[in-house]
């Protein structure tokens, strides 16, 4: 594939990326890590632990301050090159909450970092200085409980929150769609000039792009019910009609995805199970 693996991009005055070699079905081209600053700086989910990706990393940084690295969430594509990044560099690890999911039973969950930890954990709200100016956590749980996305000035990194190629996979036990849809609505209210996440290209129309995916989510919601009201159905005969011809190599995500919308209806007193299959309440 021809993306620009190990090579520093520069966005803008103060923002520049670096793409990580972990292409796939759920990671488009890869993980893109983020460097923000100039004269010092703060790395945006490190990635995945590959020697390649660090090097190229400790290359960008060039000798420079790093204030934080910095990870949105704990999923294995973004955060395991925490700490050989802030053993590399000297810098601290801040930012989102570890999150310890079981290895079996109804918490599993392979996906993600068990071995994250943070020297600092920041809530909503907090933020670190970079070039005297503030990176601060906004708290966007619904992808993972754990997820931040972090805002510079009129930018927004968005993590896995909101992705500039695909929508994001929500998928229980640790995926909530509730409150997914409750932080793509935190950030319809606010007014940030452009997004950079962690897959994709940049988004720069994001009041636009998020009433786009509340829209679709809405529509799946509306869809997923019309199917179980017609008759009790087990979510594979959901992920079929209601995902026609999807890659099969995202058909388990897909009936991930059902769930949670089923478990939010749920919670809503709209839908009820019966065994392994759902039914209009
Ligand atoms: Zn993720």
């Amino acid at each position: 594939m021809d993306a620009p693996y190990a090579k520093l991009e520069t966005l803008e005055p103060g923002i520049a990326r670096v793409l990580a070699h972990n292409p796939s079905a759920f990671t488009y081209y890869g993980t893109q890590t983020y460097l923000v600053g100039e004269r010092e700086l703060a790395v945006i989910d490190p990635g995945p632990d590959l020697p390649e990706h660090l090097d190229a990393l400790e290359k960008a940084v060039g000798g420079r301050p790093v204030v934080a690295v910095m990870c949105t969430h704990t999923h294995r594509d973004h955060s395991p090159a925490a700490r050989p990044l802030a053993i590399r560099t000297g810098a601290p690890i801040v930012g989102c909450a570890p999150l310890s999911l079981e290895t079996v039973g109804p918490r599993a969950d392979a996906s993600f970092d068990g071995d994250y930890a943070a020297d600092r954990v920041l809530e909503d709200g907090d933020s670190v200085q970079v070039d005297g100016e503030s990176l601060t956590a906004v708290a966007t749980p619904g992808h993972t409980s754990n997820h931040l996305c972090f805002a510079f000035g009129d930018a927004l990194f968005t993590g896995d929150h909101v992705m500039g190629w695909s929508t994001t996979v929500v998928v229980p036990p640790d995926g909530d769609m509730a409150a997914y849809m409750q932080s793509l609505d935190k950030l319809r209210r606010r007014d940030d000039r452009v997004y950079y996440p962690a897959h994709g290209q940049p988004v720069d129309n994001p009041q636009q792009y998020v009433r786009h995916l509340v829209g679709h989510r809405m529509q799946r919601e509306k869809q997923i019910l019309s199917l179980v009201k017609e008759r009790a159905r087990a979510i594979p005969d959901i992920v079929a009609n209601a995902y026609p011809g999807l890659d099969s190599r995202l058909l388990t995500a897909a009936g991930g995805s059902v769930l949670a919308h089923l478990l939010d209806l749920e919670r809503r007193g709209l839908v009820e199970p019966q065994g392994d299959e759902w039914t209009a309440a």
